[in-house]
């Protein structure tokens, strides 16, 4: 990169603190702008939402009623609610934020990851059945995750900022795997295999769970493959699940130089 674009780059910044201090201006970017901003379109498509809890992308508008159940769409994420969910998250065990800002200072990202006691509380918290939940309890076991782990939440830079294509979610995986190592503590993503953070995922981690995407250098698009990594996540097909494990992982600074989709 030449000087002219090097000055241009967004900065990934760590809030002070477990539980970050965040302060309440911040705050409300993040809940208010940000989070919306980034799952409103694709792949996620969670723009609106009908009473029920089911998601509509943008091909909808406000007020529209659902198609199953007639109820009428409001925000997905309005901001009281999504404000309350941040807080919540990041008042968990090891909890860690990053911040995504753009040259001259303005929110255009996040990152957070904290800590779950043992794979049955997350498998208890994330997946709705049974079967599912033994299925992921069963997946991590295979891998030596039996204990406490650093899960890597949600990640995300506003499609609008302009940030993305700057290598961020590298860094975003750098800087949490680097927590999880400093903890002592192996790490866990769950995403989409159609979604922004799975090429950077199955460079830095291990897919254990879900199908297997392709995709070439260069190439945004990624096609899912009929290979699986493990279990299928019958709850929603699209599905990965990732570990890292300090065991088997160089160190999470080697690979900050390749470039990413983000
Ligand atoms: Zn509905």
């Amino acid at each position: 990169m030449n000087n002219i674009q090097e000055a241009a780059r967004p900065t990934l910044e760590r809030v002070p603190g477990s539980p970050p201090e965040l302060d309440e201006q911040t705050l409300d970017a993040l809940a208010g702008e940000i989070y919306p901003g980034v799952f409103r379109g694709k792949p996620w498509n969670e723009a609106w939402q009908c009473p029920e809890g089911e998601f509509f992308g943008l091909d909808m508008q406000r007020g529209d009623p659902c198609p199953s159940c007639g109820g009428l769409l409001t925000e997905a994420y309005p901001l009281s609610e999504t404000r309350e969910r941040i807080v919540k998250e990041l008042a968990r065990p090891d909890a860690a934020l990053w911040l995504v800002r753009r040259p001259e200072g303005a929110l255009a990202g996040f990152s957070w990851a904290f800590s779950y006691e043992c794979p049955v509380e997350f498998a208890a918290e994330k997946y709705k059945t049974p079967e599912m939940q033994a299925a992921i309890v069963r997946a991590l076991g295979g891998c030596g995750i039996t204990a406490r782990f650093f899960y890597l939440s949600e990640s995300g830079i506003d499609p609008d900022s302009g940030m993305r294509g700057y290598g961020m979610s590298n860094d975003m995986h750098t800087v949490r795997l680097a927590e999880a190592q400093r903890l002592g503590l192996p790490a866990v993503q769950r995403t989409s295999v159609s979604g922004p953070m799975y090429r950077t995922s199955s460079r830095f981690m291990r897919q254990i769970s879900g199908p297997i995407g392709a995709y070439e250098q260069g190439v945004q698009q990624i096609t899912v493959t009929d290979e699986m990594a493990g279990p299928l996540d019958t709850e929603r097909r699209d599905r990965a699940l990732f570990v890292w494990l300090t065991s088997e992982a160089e160190t999470p600074n080697s690979s900050t130089n390749q470039k990413s989709t983000i």
